[in-house]
């Protein structure tokens, strides 16, 4: 097995970078080729179709099959001269990443056996009925209803992957319920708009509609194909379940702040050339904390799209990647003791009349909207903390939040020092005399003085999940390898509730004769003062705010499982019934999913882990441990017992030190099985991932201990699998 080591470390010095050819024409050139885009579409639409498409598209109304049937032909045609041969609808099961079936386009013309025709009309563009059987779906669906259908969204454009045709869909049940991340996602960003409309129609009423942005940073690593191969955890599970620290990790920063090397400068620019042609605006690349991390980050764009764009982006990481002899880990923490990866969820809000909302303005009118939305988002946020947590927790991201590199499990919200003045000004100001602030003028509102935020809000916090930068929120407490939707829809439909609640308290202040801009800011007042324990700007890392973020009432729940349980508390069916985003039924299956998934994660590291103790760390132990006796008992036959016990007493005392690791991982192995068959026999979903959270994962710790100081201890020739030194540091 160790020869199996040296050999792809061997073969993974030599590689190359490999030669992109990215065309000298300018990227604008290429820019979306792959996508029906506006573009295409006015060339192979009618001006009236094109004109109908965009009215459905921002008014959300359903297709009429006529159109369709245009939509579809025009769509045919494109995806035919660009090589396509079949099509598929593309959607978003609550397993991760995308799923779809190709079908071809080809149907008999006429009688069966008469030759074929291409064919694609607007009933297969519009609604499909895959197999919904083999996705999760906690008990929406019957068995003997194995239907589902997926349904064109078309706010986002169809692409071509290879020869196919791909429709973005979402994924609902016989019923109606969402069986995916589309469904609801859209009605949680439509919910948010509509509500935002409202509220921006104090401070302006030509504003017509509020868009709901996301700029994704996706973090990753990347690691050697043969390296990769070699590793049974990583090839199963996604992360290393083993391996003692390399002597140097990310201690020098070198990484960071070092040039991209070679092999993955060639990655970086293929990823992005492909990206391009499938209209993905990406902007940033850069190295990462950890040695072999790396990012990624386009310009951002509509919730909706930027996330469908992010899917798509994962995929085309994962297929160039092999064309470089790499392998992408998006897991969340692949390798203890360095940094793990976070996928940073950029969100704001803004206006079709171009102004971000949470974009600190010049005018007092404009900042009095500003400090609006920020303060009803805090309110949100706060109110929300707990389900905003287990909108991000899986069993991946559990290893980094908390860790000491990332977001503690725990929402704050980070704002900066000046903000923060502004916020604690407001609240102690008399709503009749106005604030003044610093050496800021007064602003003349006539009733309470906003003044002016300087944009420059450039003091950052990394410890924050939940951090302001300038113009938007940074919710950094995303996982790399998820969906950004469930973090976007638990948002957005806070946010959506909450000002709702605000229209109706200013509404009624007004009607009670209290002039508008009294009443906005009366209640804005208020709301500081409700959402103060969610503000947070110190260290997210220290366990001083554990205990103090205790003591404010914020959510510090850190087993996965019970996390989950704040989808459905009264509180939260409330505001997701009410906001139409997910039927209470929703929720409940949904979270029978997460308990599921949870629990066959766990299932499936426990087994690996067992394997490869049981099928190379002991024996490999074991045949080191025999040599060392082999060589002793040489020893003693040259220079006697005595003699050869002190001359090998290192020896000797390796030899042991193996035994009582060996026993250790015996015993845990077993220990490990036993509790696991317990768990198994859990019928409730949730108490049986409960159970595999306390009884069967401390287990992990303990047993990657020992084995990490066989590691240690066992002929560095002899260990079978690549070691942390190898994967992190050869590229
Ligand atoms: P950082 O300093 O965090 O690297 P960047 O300027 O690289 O910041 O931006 C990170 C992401 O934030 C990018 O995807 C960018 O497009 C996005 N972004 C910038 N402004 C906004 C905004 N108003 N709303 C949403 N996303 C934004
Ligand atoms: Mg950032």
């Amino acid at each position: 097995m160790s020869g199996l080591r040296f050999q792809v470390v061997g073969e993974a010095f030599k590689k190359e970078a490999r030669p992109v050819d990215v065309p000298e024409d300018p990227t604008s050139d290429y820019f979306g080729k792959y996508v029906f885009g506006k573009k295409q579409m006015s060339q192979y639409l009618s001006k009236e179709t094109v004109k109908k498409i965009n009215e459905i598209t921002k008014s959300g109304k359903p297709l009429d099959r006529s159109i369709a049937d245009q939509v579809a032909a025009g769509m045919k045609k494109w995806a035919m001269e660009h090589g396509a041969t079949h099509y598929t609808h593309w959607f978003q099961p609550l397993t991760e990443g995308t799923a779809e079936k190709h079908d071809s386009f080809i149907e008999y013309d006429g009688a069966p056996g008469e030759g074929v025709i291409e064919e694609f009309s607007g009933k297969l563009l519009a609604q499909q009925e895959p197999d919904a059987s083999s996705f999760p779906n906690g008990g929406l669906r019957n068995t003997f209803e194995a239907r589902g259908y997926s349904a064109w969204d078309p706010s986002s454009p169809a692409f071509i992957v290879d020869d196919t045709l791909c429709v973005p869909t979402i994924f609902i049940s016989y019923t109606g319920e969402a069986l995916d991340y589309k469904a609801p996602l859209l009605k949680a960003v439509d919910a948010v708009t509509k509500a935002a409309v409202e509220v921006c129609h104090y401070f302006d009423t030509n504003v017509k509609k509020v868009y709901s942005y996301l700029g994704w940073e996706q973090e990753y690593f990347l690691v050697d194909e043969g390296l990769f191969a070699a590793r049974p955890d990583l090839l199963l599970t996604g992360r290393t379940l083993l391996g003692h620290e390399s002597a140097k990790n990310q201690q020098l920063d070198d990484h960071y702040f070092g040039s991209i090397p070679e092999r993955v400068q060639a990655y970086m620019k293929e990823v992005e050339f492909e990206a391009y042609k499938y209209g993905i605006p990406c902007k940033t690349r850069h190295n990462e904390v950890a040695p072999n991390q790396f990012e990624f980050a386009p310009i951002f764009g509509e919730v909706n799209l930027a996330n469908d764009q992010n899917l798509l982006f994962m995929s085309i990481m994962k297929r160039i990647a092999h064309k470089h002899g790499f392998r992408v880990l998006l897991h969340e923490k692949p390798f203890a003791g360095v940094n793990g990866s976070g996928k940073h969820n950029n969100w704001s809000l803004g206006t079709d009349t171009g102004v971000g909302l949470l974009t600190p303005g010049k005018t007092p009118e404009e900042n009095l909207q500003f400090i609006t939305f920020m303060v009803n988002i805090l309110k949100a946020v706060h109110k929300n903390n707990a389900l905003l947590k287990a909108s991000v927790m899986t069993a991946q991201n559990a290893h980094r939040l908390g860790a000491n590199e990332a977001p503690p499990a725990i929402i704050s919200a980070f704002l900066g020092s000046q903000l923060s003045q502004v916020l604690d000004d407001i609240e102690n100001s008399n709503s009749d005399e106005g604030i003044i602030l610093g050496d800021k003028k007064k602003m003349q509102l006539g009733i309470g003085n906003i003044p002016e935020v300087l944009v420059d809000n450039t003091d950052r916090n990394r410890t924050s999940p939940f951090a302001f930068t300038g113009n938007r929120f940074e919710f950094r407490a995303v996982g790399s390898s998820a969906n950004c939707a469930s973090a976007l829809i638990a948002i957005n439909t806070a946010v959506a509730a909450q000002l709702k609640e605000f229209k109706a308290e200013v509404d009624s202040k007004i009607a009670n004769g209290i002039a508008k801009e009294k009443a906005i800011f009366e209640v804005i007042k208020q709301y500081i003062k409700d959402s103060k324990a969610i503000r947070f700007d110190g260290n997210g890392y220290s366990d001083e705010w554990k205990a103090e973020a205790a003591k404010r009432g914020l959510d510090c729940i850190t087993s996965v499982p019970e996390i989950y349980d704040a989808y459905t508390t009264p509180q939260s069916i409330e505001l997701f019934t009410t906001t139409g985003v997910f039927t209470e039924k929703e929720l409940i299956a949904r979270n029978e999913v997460k308990w599921e998934t949870y629990t066959k994660k766990i299932q499936i590291e426990a087994r690996v882990l067992g394997d490869m103790i049981k099928s190379s760390i002991i024996p490999v132990a074991l045949k080191y441990q025999k040599q060392l006796l082999d060589s002793q008992a040489q020893m003693m036959n040259i220079f006697g017992a005595d003699e050869a016990k002190e001359l090998g007493s290192q020896t000797l005392e390796i030899i042991r030190s193996i035994s009582k690791h060996v026993f250790a991982l015996e015993s845990s192995i077993k220990e490990m099985v036993d509790k696991r068959k317990i768990a198994n026999r859990i019928e409730s979903e949730k108490e049986k991932a409960i159970a595999y959270h306390d009884t069967v994962v401390p287990y992990f710790e303990t047993i990657r201990h020992h084995a990490d100081e066989l590691e240690l201890l066992v002929d560095d020739e002899m260990w079978p699998l690549p070691k942390y030194r190898e994967l992190l540091f050869i590229r």
